[in-house]
C-alpha cells in the first residue's frame, strides 16, 4: 500500500429494504470525504435517510460525485488522485454491492494497480439474497449477469452455459422476464427446476418455483409477475456427460440431415461433436427407419 494514502471503500447498500444497511456501512459513509455513486438523486435519498449531510468535500463535509459507466473513464483518475491525497472515498451503487452488474471494476482495478488500499464493506446483493432462499443447490453456482436483449444473442449466450452443473443465476427486469424465461426453456429444456425471486426484501417479495416450462407460462400469463426487479435461478445440468453428449450429437445430426445427404451429415456431425462416425451413422440409420 502507498504510504499516507487514503482508502477506497466499496460499500454495499440495500436492495430495497433500507433497514438492511449495516452499521459499518452507515459509519463508513458518514466518515467519507467523498462518495462516488451512480445516480446522485437516488443516493441523496439514501444518505438523507441515514442522516448523512452533504457538502463540497472541504472542512469535513462529504462530497457526492456521479460515477457511472458513461463517465468512469474521466472520473476514475480524479477519484484515484483524491485517494492518493489521503482522502476516504466510498463507492456505492444504486442498490446492492458495487461491481456486481454495476460500475466500479475500472476504479478498483486501477486502485489495486497503484497499490492503494481497497476495503470492502459487505452487505446486500440480490444474487446471494436470492440463492440463500431459493431452495436450489448452493454448493456451486454460476452468476451470469444480465442476458443480452436480442433473442438470437440471448439463446447463444444461454447455450454457452447449458452444460454448467452448478446453479445458474441471472439478473433480469420484470419487463423482460417472460421472453428470457421462454428462451431459457427453449435452450435448456422445460424440465429443469427454476426459481424467480422478485422484489427481494420489498413489500411484494415473491419466490416462484417449478419446472422451467411451468414457470415461463406462469410469468407470461401474469402481468404482476412482470413488475419490478428479479433474479432467475436455474438448477444446473445434472445429467452425466455421456448422456449430454449423446443428446447433443442427435440434435446436431437432426439439423444437418435435414439439409444434407446422410453420409455427409454424419461426417460433419462427427467432426463438430467429436463423436464416433460409425456409431453416429448407425444412430442416423435407426432414426431414419423409425421415421419411415
Ligand atoms: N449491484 C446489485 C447487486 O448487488 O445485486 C445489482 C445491480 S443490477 C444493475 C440490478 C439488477 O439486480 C435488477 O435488474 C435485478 O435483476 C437485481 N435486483 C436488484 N435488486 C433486486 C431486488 N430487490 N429483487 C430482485 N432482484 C433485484
Amino acid at each position: 500500500m502507498a504510504g499516507n494514502s487514503g482508502v477506497l471503500y466499496v460499500v454495499a447498500t440495500p436492495i430495497g429494504n433500507l433497514a438492511d444497511i449495516s452499521e459499518r456501512a452507515r459509519q463508513t459513509l458518514a466518515d467519507a470525504d467523498l462518495i462516488a455513486c451512480e445516480d446522485t438523486r437516488h443516493s441523496r435519498a439514501l444518505l438523507a435517510h441515514l442522516g448523512i449531510g452533504l457538502g463540497s468535500g472541504a472542512d469535513g463535509e462529504t462530497a457526492l460525485w456521479a460515477y457511472h459507466e458513461h463517465n468512469e473513464a474521466q472520473i476514475t483518475p480524479r477519484l484515484l488522485a483524491h485517494i492518493e491525497a489521503g482522502k476516504r472515498v466510498a463507492l456505492i451503487s444504486d442498490a446492492g454491492t458495487p461491481l456486481i452488474s454495476d460500475p466500479g471494476f475500472v476504479l478498483v482495478r486501477a486502485a489495486r494497480e497503484r497499490g492503494l488500499c481497497v476495503v470492502p464493506i459487505p452487505g446486500p446483493s440480490a444474487l446471494l439474497c436470492a440463492l440463500s432462499a431459493a431452495g436450489l443447490p448452493s454448493d456451486r453456482f454460476l452468476f451470469v449477469g444480465f442476458p443480452p436483449r436480442p433473442s438470437g444473442q440471448r439463446r447463444t449466450w444461454i447455450e454457452g452455459f447449458a452444460a454448467e452443473p452448478g446453479t445458474l443465476i441471472c439478473y433480469e427486469s420484470g419487463k423482460r422476464a417472460a421472453v428470457t424465461l421462454a428462451d431459457l426453456c427453449a435452450v435448456l429444456g422445460g424440465q429443469r427446476r427454476g426459481v424467480v425471486a422478485r422484489e427481494l426484501t420489498k413489500h411484494f417479495e415473491t419466490f416462484l418455483s417449478g419446472e422451467l416450462d411451468t414457470l415461463a407460462a406462469r410469468v407470461a400469463a401474469d402481468p404482476e409477475q412482470q413488475l419490478g426487479e428479479l433474479v432467475i435461478l436455474i438448477e444446473g445440468e445434472r445429467r452425466p456427460a455421456s448422456e449430454r453428449q449423446e443428446v447433443e450429437e442427435l440434435r446436431i445430426l437432426a439439423i444437418l440431415s435435414d439439409e444434407l445427404p446422410l453420409r455427409q451429415a454424419v461426417a460433419l456431425a462427427a467432426r463438430i461433436t467429436g463423436g464416433n462416425r460409425n456409431r453416429l451413422y448407425k444412430k442416423a440409420l435407426a432414426q431414419r427407419q423409425s421415421e419411415a
